[in-house]
């Protein structure tokens, strides 16, 4: 969060840039200002157009974000980095209809524009040449060019077909709904890894070392998508009984953190917290740091612990337990029985769990759902 910087906000969206992100704009000085031979004035030119170019990107990332909130998706911040944008969203939808309209919000924006610019040079009667031969220059018909020709790059760009780009999440978004999603995940990362290679080696042969940053970031991004997915898939059909743990001290609310410290160099990090046996709140590690951090250890349990983090049941499914942890942030979950705080579960428990069900799975039944 700290390698960023906020630039302003829309909506209650954080734009931030990446502190990588200035390098770009020296790339772009360099380029058109040496290389180019362009002096001063090419210097700048390079920076303006790389400028312009992450305006649209940041337009685009904004059609993800309000086709997210739509959904009732949360968008946390939109982060601006050399190789371009990304909205970072609460979660990822896993019905597929969403995830398609908010993967095709983001390029939509971008055609949207570029018939606007199209149009408008028309009706101007500016021609709309490649600025990308037409060279140096800034008038008010290369600008119409540049915003036309960036917009088309960038809805093109990002449909190719490939892991974690837009296209890549509408394809598996399309196979979704008509296969499985783990198995649509599969093959749509597949196909991402595979044009990331050709893209890599292309590059690679042809001295292109942005292509090849480029096929890097795609062929990972797909791998963990596909690892990410396929973890949570395995998850489905095992309940919180089966890794839970019932060895968690509780905390009441009156205890103070100097209490709960103590209790954190024995190897407990979250703790749910309860009155007379009935769960009140739920203090996790990261705010618990937090709280120590900025007002030190005197402040009760009650003021620091968080009242809105909903417990999970006996019964509930480990996927879903999963999709929480990633979609709150949190660690851990407390582990309620007729409101009655029974433990807890955590990443650590679901993957020992998981360790041992590959070893002996007749120990760990799944419960087969509909
Ligand atoms: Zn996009």
């Amino acid at each position: 969060m700290n390698s960023s910087l906020k630039l302003f906000s829309v909506r209650g969206i954080d734009i931030r840039v990446h502190l990588t992100f200035p390098l770009i704009l020296v790339w772009a000085a360099f380029q058109f200002g040496v290389l180019g031979g362009g002096g001063l004035a090419g210097a700048m030119f390079g920076i303006i157009s790389i400028s312009l170019l992450f305006v649209l990107v940041t337009l685009h990332e904004l059609g993800h974000s309000f086709a997210a909130l739509h959904y009732g998706v949360p968008v946390e911040r939109i982060v601006l980095l050399p190789i371009g944008g990304v909205a970072q969203l609460g979660h990822m939808p896993d019905n597929p209809k969403q995830e398609f309209v908010i993967a095709l919000a983001g390029p939509a924006v971008n055609v949207a524009l570029a018939i606007l610019m199209g149009g408008a040079a028309l009706l101007f009667g500016l021609s709309l040449t490649n600025p990308l031969t037409s060279g140096v220059s800034l008038t008010i018909g290369a600008i119409f060019s540049y915003i036309f020709f960036y917009n088309v790059i960038l809805a093109v760009f990002n449909m190719i077909p490939a892991f974690p780009m837009d296209g890549g999440r509408v394809l598996r978004a399309v196979l979704a709904m008509r296969l499985d999603y783990g198995r649509s995940t599969q093959i749509a990362a597949g196909i991402g890894r595979t044009l990331a290679l050709l893209f890599g080696i292309y590059g690679l042969f042809n001295g292109q070392f942005f292509s090849v940053l480029i096929a890097i970031f795609i062929f990972t991004g797909a791998t963990q998508e596909a690892r990410m997915v396929q973890f949570r898939q395995r998850l489905r059909g095992y309940t919180v009984q089966q890794a839970y743990s019932n060895q968690v001290p509780v905390l009441q609310p009156a205890d103070s953190l100097r209490e709960v410290v103590n209790w954190t160099a024995r190897g407990q990090t979250d703790f749910p917290v309860a009155q007379f046996g009935t769960y009140v709140g739920f203090l996790g590690s990261e705010r618990l740091m937090r709280a120590l951090q900025h007002n030190g250890p005197d402040q009760s349990v009650a003021s620091v612990m968080a009242k809105d983090v909903e417990p999970v049941t006996l019964t509930t499914d480990l996927f879903d337990v999963q999709q929480r942890f990633a979609r709150e942030k949190l660690g851990a979950l407390p582990v309620v029985e007729y409101g009655r705080i029974v433990g807890i579960i955590s990443s650590r428990h679901i993957r020992h769990m998981l360790r041992m069900a590959a070893m002996r799975p007749e120990l760990f039944p799944r419960v087969r759902s509909a």
